[in-house]
């Protein structure tokens, strides 16, 4: 063999050998536990050990077992042995000049997927994907384009805010910051991140868990296009809170923009949000709606839509559409949004304008794109360690 060649063996060697090993990341405690469990821990240990090998991954960002200095050198040779802190790597990195971060990552299973850091003075807000590409073709949504490459697992997306948090040196060592860069998430990124329900489920679970990332659940909010029969799902089963993708106010120009409307008409979803679980003041449903010049943003549209959030306690946030390479629609004028979120207001609805943020680096709402496309049945990129971008 040529030294390429050997090059390549030994690469192969590696990620094989790395295939085997359990994820650590995305592990809830108890799965961490059980898995400490059949490898031969004594059941009288494993509690404290996961409680320290979680404070070591998700409050000090070590991912080097033999820097996890409390834990017995036995232990940590164990933990090597056995399990990986893989996590996404960051392909590549484009910071606008309003502050906002676009990252692409990647991880040893197929694809390449883009998550996005927005700073505030009062915040710092992560937008996760939920899945690689998407299946619903919303038609002002750039992801749209890309057909669904695969779901994303909870390792990935729990290590979407770890990624960032190292990018931005967010750890409790970093004393020069005195308070959390990451404070807020919200799963709006590429993907519905109700058609990978449980995974989602999974990694927000230790996003928001005390002894994990510890994010609070009312900094968190899912955003769904109304995949009607898993939204009770986020209040029971999650506990963040709730967006909706809503974008229209008629069931014909909703079957446009957000075709899933074709299988859950606007009067369902509207149903179901006016029955959904702990609806309250405090924990208001946000609805986006993308103002499109001549497609959405009329007065009678504003009309339309008080009467459709009627009865529920809600925020409605309108988005300047940032147009993508090979989009359709065009923005609507500021004017023309202006007289919208009036209606809105006077009705007593919340209806903040919101700031494009990252629109010079592709960063911004709906323009979320990979190069990533799904292998083909029998082909040689079925290997797991193949990535096609
Ligand atoms: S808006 Fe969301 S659901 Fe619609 S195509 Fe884009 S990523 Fe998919």
């Amino acid at each position: 063999m040529n030294n390429l060649e050997n090059q390549k063996a030994d690469n192969l060697e590696k990620s094989l050998t790395k295939a085997n090993k359990i994820k650590l990341l995305g592990l809830s405690q108890n799965a961490l536990a059980e898995s400490l469990i059949k490898l031969g821990t004594h059941e009288k240990n494993v509690s404290m050990r996961v409680k320290q090998v979680w404070s070591w991954v998700y409050t000090h960002g070590e991912m080097d077992f033999r820097e996890m200095t409390n834990l017995s050198k036995n232990f940590r040779v164990f933990l090597q042995k056995n399990f990986s802190t893989e996590r996404p790597e960051i392909v590549k990195k484009q910071i606008s000049k309003d502050g906002t971060r676009k990252y692409l990552l990647k991880t040893s299973n197929i694809g390449e997927f883009e998550t996005v850091f927005i700073p505030d003075d009062d915040r710092g807000t992560v937008c996760l994907s939920s899945q690689i590409g998407c299946t619903l073709n919303c038609s002002f949504c750039h992801t749209g384009t890309q057909k669904l490459v695969r779901n994303l697992e909870p390792f990935e997306m729990v290590g979407q805010v770890l990624a960032i948090k190292d990018d931005l040196m967010d750890w409790c060592e970093n004393s020069k910051h005195n308070k959390r860069l990451v404070s807020n998430i919200v799963i709006m990124g590429m993907g519905e991140p109700l058609y990978n329900f449980d995974h989602v489920k999974n990694g927000l679970d230790i996003i928001m868990h005390n002894e994990g990332l510890s994010l609070s659940r009312k900094k968190i909010t899912l955003s769904t296009s109304g995949v009607v029969p898993n939204i009770h799902r986020v209040a029971n089963e999650i506990g963040c809170l709730l967006a909706i993708s809503l974008h229209a106010t008629t069931d014909a120009v909703r079957n446009r923009l957000v075709p899933i409307n074709k299988k859950w008409s606007i009067t369902e979803l509207m149903l179901s949000l006016k029955n959904y679980p702990k609806l309250s003041n405090s924990e208001r449903i946000t609805f986006e709606y993308v103002m499109l010049k001549d497609v959405n943003d009329s007065l009678d549209d504003a009309k339309r839509l008080v009467k459709l959030v009627q009865g529920i306690p809600a925020k409605i946030n309108l988005i300047p559409f940032n147009p993508w390479p090979g989009s359709n629609f065009e923005p609507s004028s500021s004017e023309q949004i202006k007289k919208f979120s009036n209606i809105l207001r006077k009705a007593g609805y919340s209806s903040p304008v919101r700031k494009p943020r990252g629109k010079d680096i592709l960063a911004a709402c709906g323009q979320l794109k990979s190069n990533s496309i799904k292998p083909k049945k029998n082909s040689l990129f079925q290997d797991p360690n193949y990535i096609i971008s």
